[in-house]
């Protein structure tokens, strides 16, 4: 049988310095190329009349040239000007420094162009566009080309050969691990098939056919994984068995507030839990602002008052000091020990923090990844929390479930996804949902505008800033670029400093900076010493400055819903009216209702359900979505009716076990044996 695992280096043309820069990308294998699917493909655009083409936009124009072509001398630089005629009009094309061109655009030469259409100068012009030669086009036009996600020192050209080596070497000799049986349950394409047409579709159709197949196996592998992992730890004895809480009632009383009745519920669910004789591993859902920090303090308390250690890890240094000072302020007045240890904790009080942990002589500890450091060693760690959980992998949480001997797991997310996909993503723990908000929270309002308000915007954040409230600016993402990303938030700062009155502060924040003048920043926002912070999109953790009121969000169709919400989440923490502007030109119909239903709901769990809805065929591959767990080539919200079958499917599998041995399954049990073998240890199949 053919060796899928092979080194990518006996392919034409990998070295290993090419075969490092792979490895990058995970790829150091035959069949790890053949998995390296494709972000997008690209079609090649239909040819547009002279007459029909639009204005600032990519047309393909098939024309005779039907002038002279000039070489205009302007400063510096020369300018190639020809025009262009099909049956409906002419069109001037234009070009520069590139002088040679006017050699080749011969008048009464037959070509077809590519290129942005704009209106200059009293004419309608086709800039710089490509020349291509019409046979050449005409051959490729139905088409879709890959395009790869790529990395330092690997190019399209090189991505794309070395796959195609791959796709050669293994052509038609790939086996199917899927029973046939299952292949014609849920019409399947077969696997060799399904491989090839991923890389080389023939068309549309059959592009979709291999899609539909290999979101399968993702999904079908990913669920077979959960239900194991979940069959496994919920046979995870507790040793943490505990009772009644004595400081509950001091905790509750001491509270400014009463609970609701969803947060109530919720902690009825995790004290059921830590006194079942089976730990718990539960995640809880609840929307920004929805209250469940006190529900981990709670939980904390638990901990704690069974003479157990108790630990919540937050994915920044800024929201692990916000949860620090507000479990200090609840459970410091009931004698409880907490501190917290960060990256920027001085080396010698972390070796402090390190030894009271292992004494046992603090009980709580609060902080960052630095929580999951070799040193760190729990005396008794009975409980474990982590804080918006999509920024970590559930590596990390293992991790630090690991740091203990099996402690309780709770699991803090923002994240509102419709019960049915919660209960199905998470498959491995037991979901808990807050779906109340506490009263009295004012609603954000949400405006949709142009560009053409913006002098507007300015008058509205000045407003906003005299007030003694401050406000973010979600800058235009540039993707793909580290270098442009930086560069458009330093120029849109410095362009927005011009605007702005000169005594209003402004900084900036983007994904790129170093952690620790990002934390500064961040930091010095929450102090109020900071009036305007314009950042990308990393503000997008749960950060909480109450005296924040406004939001504008720049390019605001470059976001999902449930981006949007996110991003929203992070005004309207206080006791102000709060705001949020998206400001969007777009004229997309799908986009203009995603924005309608920001502007109208403030829901997070409808907005998710909207999501799924709105999530079309328009975009082909899932982009980074909401922190759920990430695929590779499948999408959560468009694929949910493939991650339905599979989960039953999965179920069915696992529930009768001695299928698995039958021969049709064999290469399938081999395969989840392999699979999870690096996932999950202890699993016996
Ligand atoms: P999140 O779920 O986003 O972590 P937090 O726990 O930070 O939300 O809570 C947001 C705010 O709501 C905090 O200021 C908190 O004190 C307050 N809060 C929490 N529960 C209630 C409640 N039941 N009634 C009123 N305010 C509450
Ligand atoms: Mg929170």
């Amino acid at each position: 049988m053919m060796n899928l695992n092979l080194p990518v280096t006996m392919l034409k043309g990998i070295g290993e310095k090419k075969s490092r820069a792979l490895q990058v990308m995970a790829i150091s294998s035959i069949n790890d190329l053949l998995h390296h699917y494709p972000r997008d493909y690209e079609k090649n655009m239909p040819i547009t009349a002279i007459a029909d083409s639009r204005i600032h936009e990519m047309n393909v124009i098939r024309g005779t040239i039907c002038m002279h072509t000039q070489n205009i001398k302007k400063r510096n630089m020369t300018i190639t000007k020809t025009k262009i005629r099909d049956h409906s009009g002419e069109i001037f094309a234009i070009w520069f420094s590139q002088p040679y061109l006017k050699n080749k655009l011969k008048a009464g030469d037959h070509f077809i162009f590519k290129g942005k259409v704009e209106y200059k100068y009293n004419m309608v012009q086709i800039l710089s566009p490509n020349i291509i030669e019409v046979d050449a086009y005409e051959e490729r036009v139905n088409c879709l080309k890959p395009i790869y996600p790529l990395t330092k020192d690997i190019s399209m050209k090189f991505i794309s050969g070395a796959i195609k080596q791959a796709l050669t070497y293994t052509k038609g000799q790939l086996k199917d691990f899927l029973p046939e049986s299952i292949r014609t349950t849920y019409a399947l394409a077969e696997y060799n098939y399904a491989i090839h047409q991923i890389h080389e579709p023939d068309d549309m159709e059959a592009l979709e056919v291999a899609r539909k197949r290999l979101v399968f196996d993702e999904f079908l592998l990913f669920a077979l994984g959960l239900h194991l992992i979940k069959s496994h730890s919920h046979e995870l004895p507790n040793m943490y068995v505990m009772g009644e809480i004595k400081k509950e009632k001091d905790l509750l009383n001491a509270l400014p507030y009463t609970l609701t009745n969803a947060q109530k519920k919720v902690w009825q669910e995790i004290k059921q839990d830590i006194q079942s004789p089976i730990t718990m591993n539960r995640l809880v859902q609840g929307d920004v602002g929805s209250g469940k920090t006190v529900i981990a303090t709670l939980a904390l308390l638990a901990a704690v008052d069974h003479g157990y250690q108790a630990c919540m890890m937050a994915p920044t240094e800024v929201l692990a000091k916000q949860h620090y000072a507000s479990v200090t302020e609840l459970l410091d007045p009931l004698g409880i020990h907490v501190v917290l240890l960060v990256g920027s904790t001085t080396k010698k009080n972390k070796e402090k923090v390190y030894e009271a942990i292992e004494t046992g002589s603090v009980q709580v500890v609060i902080g960052t990844h630095a929580l999951i450091q070799e040193k760190v060693n729990f005396k008794n760690l009975g409980m474990v929390i982590t804080d918006e959980q999509h920024r970590f992998g559930v590596k990390q949480r293992e991790v630090l479930a690991g740091k203990g001997h099996h402690p309780h797991v709770l699991v803090m997310s923002a994240t509102p996804i419709p019960r049915t996909l919660a209960l199905i993503v998470y498959g491995d723990m037991d979901v808990s949902i807050i779906d109340e908000m506490p009263p009295g929270r004012q609603k954000i309002e949400t405006y949709t505008v142009n560009t053409s308000y913006r002098d507007r915007i300015y008058t509205f954040i000045e407003g906003e800033i005299n007030k003694g409230r401050q406000v973010y600016i979600i800058c235009p993402m540039v993707e793909e670029s580290e270098t442009l990303e930086l560069e458009s938030v330093i120029a849109y700062t410095d362009k927005i400093r011009k605007k702005l009155d000169k005594n209003i502060r402004i900084d900036y924040l983007h994904g790129k900076m170093k952690p620790q003048l990002k934390n500064e920043i961040m930091e010095k926002f929450s102090e109020h010493k900071i009036d305007l912070l314009v950042s990308t999109t990393v503000i997008e953790v749960g950060v909480n400055v109450p005296n924040a009121t406004l939001m504008i969000i720049e390019n605001a169709e470059r976001f999902g819903l449930a981006g949007l919400h996110q991003l929203r989440g992070r005004v309207g923490r206080g006791k102000h009216q709060s705001y949020c502007v998206l400001i969007s030109d777009s004229k997309n119909q799908v986009t203009k209702k995603r924005m309608k239903i920001m502007c109208e709901h403030t829901d997070g769990f409808i907005i998710s359900e909207y999501d799924l809805k709105l999530r079309g065929p328009g975009d082909v591959f899932g982009r980074k979505q909401h922190g759920l767990p990430e695929f590779q080539i499948a999408d959560i919200f468009r694929d949910i009716d493939i991650l339905k079958d599979t989960n039953t499917l999965a179920k069915d599998i696992l529930n009768h076990k001695q299928t698995l041995e039958e021969e049709e399954y064999r290469y399938l049990h081999d395969k989840i044996k392999k699979y999870f073998s690096h996932h999950v240890k202890q699993i016996a199949l």
